[in-house]
């Protein structure tokens, strides 16, 4: 019998773009989770509408919560509304989706944006796994009859990009000459790295996933990835991960990227 990607699961920035389609295709999927927890900087804002829209039809399923992740008082508070709704259970799956590109040269880019893309992009995150280590360490625990590591126990999602690639970045510097967005997104794989090595012994699953280039706001209309396509792609890749994929940055086929 085929069983659930996993009881519960957290997406962050899950209003637009690719985390607002992870929501979709989870609740849409008969093998999704119980209890799908949508992060939302701004809940009640025009750019939710789609959102709430979406949660107002799956009342049982989604629980959108207020989550602004450049702001630690709100990370912790999402936590225990969500420790409230799982309780014993813990949370299974984060997916630290939300981010932004504020695009710059060498000569555009000043401290200002340099820490406000690292405050979101991996402050944010730190923060996120921080606050929520007790809910995935419930989770671990409960679902140790799992694999010993995967989705269904209790795993981290970092969403981070090709363009992190320190490896890769005399192939498409000139493509893409972000200073902010390439710094932060290396310094997310770190974390993945640290997070990876401090979790395991608490069963929790950590890694790396780049969507794809995507037809978001962030992609834009040239990208060749659908949001559709590359969701499906990563919920794939996510729910096949095993121990040996702790640590690792892979793309949404799969393939292994190097750092
Ligand atoms: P979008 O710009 O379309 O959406 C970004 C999402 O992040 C929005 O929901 C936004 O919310 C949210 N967000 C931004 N800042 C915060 C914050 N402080 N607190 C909470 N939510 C926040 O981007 P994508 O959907 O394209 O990107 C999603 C992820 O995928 C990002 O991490 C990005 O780096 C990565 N990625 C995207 C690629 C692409 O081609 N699109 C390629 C590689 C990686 P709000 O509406 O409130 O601004």
């Amino acid at each position: 019998m085929a069983c659930r990607i996993c009881y519960s699961v957290l997406v962050t920035g899950s209003n637009r773009g690719i985390g607002f389609e992870l929501v979709r295709q989870l609740v849409d999927s008969p093998l999704g989770p119980v209890k799908i927890f949508a992060g939302c900087r701004d809940p009640n804002g025009p750019r939710a509408q789609e959102l709430q829209e979406l949660a107002q039809k799956h009342q049982d399923v989604i629980t959108v919560v207020q989550l602004d992740i450049g702001c630690p008082a709100s990370i912790t508070e999402a936590s225990k509304l969500v420790e409230a709704k799982v309780q014993d259970k813990g949370l299974n799956l984060i997916i630290n989706n939300a981010g932004v590109n504020i695009p710059g040269s060498l000569a555009d880019t000043g401290k200002s944006t340099m820490v406000d893309v690292y405050t979101t992009n991996v402050v944010g995150p730190m923060i996120v796994a921080k606050d929520f280590r007790p809910l995935l360490c419930k989770a671990a625990a409960q679902f140790s009859h799992q694999t010993s590591m995967s989705c269904k126990r209790s795993a981290i999602i970092n969403v981070s990009t090709l363009l992190s690639s320190i490896t890769m970045c005399h192939e498409n510097f000139s493509q893409a000459p972000m200073y902010p967005y390439r710094v932060s997104k290396a310094a997310l794989n770190m974390l993945t790295r640290c997070l990876a090595e401090d979790l395991k012994n608490d069963g929790i699953l950590v890694m790396a996933l780049h969507p794809g280039w995507v037809q978001t706001e962030m992609g834009g209309s040239e990208a060749p990835l659908t949001a559709a396509e590359s969701v499906r792609g990563m919920l794939g890749v996510i729910t096949n991960l095993t121990e040996k994929d702790t640590g690792t940055l892979l793309d949404w086929k799969g393939n292994s990227i190097p750092w």
